[in-house]
């Protein structure tokens, strides 16, 4: 029976990383094993920021496994999502040999961390029809499986694309390549989604494993804090390669105020803001006569396709409203993606491109 463990690279499976002070520490009243300053600085307030922060402070991994339903050694937290993906990457995947599979159009971050470990990747394009992008689900199986695929990224609901994938493909790649690749869904923006978490497969299937991420419905993109949830044994290897103390203690003290009882009332109601704002700029958007197609989307997001994108582009930046260009993508070459922004925000994007109309 394969786990999960032997998809981890040969030479890390009993790497046990750097053994840190905090890591190492007993109990004791007198902390002299760090070479830490023993005053706290005069800007200090009370925090104690002169001590190292604990690697993955328990409070946070209980908070965090009671917001996505698993259990805390499910969980690793890191320095946004983006630091999961790179660890995902160098762990599993040897230089030149194991690949990576992402689905373009597609985050840029997946083929960022493959370059830098020099791990080959694989693309199984996002195919556009009538109801939006979608995986080719088969496709995309024979494609890991004849090239090797080691990490197999999901992007749901999907950055730029906006489309979320059906659980069940989900499950059909996970089970299709068990023993052969890890399967990650990026749920960045899950909050924003009517279709469920894949974590809700997770029981049963050791190589597939979630992120998710403070920085989007929760508002703290600045504290970077993201995480993984997987088999608590792949938590464990990960753990070892991660930088000693990858969490600012302070970043830690917001996160936990962003995951407490009246923030997450106040984050359910923005993010229900968000879900009607969507539908009326996509209802909005759609009746622009230089807007050619508005893509239905789980996120907090928009993308479009444009008669003449370009226009668009300048004209919303000459109103002030800065938006993503797209048009060097993959199958993109005429869209931009807006974020949903406050309803007053959105309605200067409206103003914006109803003037191209008047304009063009
Ligand atoms: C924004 C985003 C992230 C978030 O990354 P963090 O490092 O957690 O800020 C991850 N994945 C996707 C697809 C995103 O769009």
């Amino acid at each position: 029976m394969t786990g999960v463990l032997d998809l981890v690279r040969n030479e890390l499976r009993d790497f046990a990383g750097y053994a840190s002070a905090r890591r190492t520490a007993a109990t004791g009243s007198v902390w002299l094993n760090a070479n830490e300053s023993p005053w706290c600085g005069s800007f200090d307030g009370g925090q104690g920021l002169n001590r190292y922060p604990d690697p993955q402070p328990e409070t946070l991994r209980k908070a965090l496994a009671a917001l996505y339903g698993t259990t805390p050694g499910q969980v690793l937290i890191g320095r946004g999502s983006d630091e999961a993906i790179d660890l995902l990457v160098r762990a599993l995947c040897r230089p030149g040999r194991d690949a990576v599979l992402v689905t373009p159009p597609v985050f840029g971050m997946y083929a960022v961390s493959a370059r830098l470990q020099g791990v080959p990747l694989i693309e199984a394009p996002l195919r556009d029809g009538p109801e939006g992008f979608h995986s080719d689900v088969e496709a995309l199986i024979a494609l890991a499986r004849s090239h090797a695929a080691r990490l197999v990224f999901l992007c749901s609901p999907a950055n730029p694309t906006g489309q979320a994938m059906l659980l069940e493909e989900i499950a059909a790649i996970a089970d299709a390549l068990h023993g052969e690749a890890v399967v990650v869904v990026d749920e960045a923006y899950g909050e924003y989604s009517d279709q469920p978490s894949a974590v809700g497969l997770m029981p049963g299937r050791d190589n597939l494993a979630v992120l998710r991420t403070l920085s989007k419905a929760h508002a703290l993109a600045a504290a970077r804090i993201g995480c993984l949830l997987a088999a608590p044994e792949l938590i464990h290897v990960l753990r070892c390669c991660q930088a000693p103390y990858p969490l600012p203690a302070p970043c830690v003290e917001l996160a936990l105020s962003a995951l407490s009882l009246p923030a997450l009332a106040i984050t359910r109601e923005r993010v229900a803001l968000v879900r009607s704002e969507r539908e009326r700029m996509r209802v909005a958007l759609s009746a622009c006569t230089v807007v050619r197609r508005v893509y239905a989307s789980q996120g907090n997001f928009l993308l479009l396709r444009f008669t003449d994108a370009d226009i668009a582009f300048r004209q919303l930046l000459a109103a002030g409203v800065v938006v993503r260009d797209m048009r060097a993508h993959p199958q993109l070459g005429d869209a931009l993606r807006i974020s949903i922004g406050s309803p007053e925000e959105n309605d200067r994007v409206l103003g914006a491109l109803s003037s191209t109309r008047v304009a063009a």
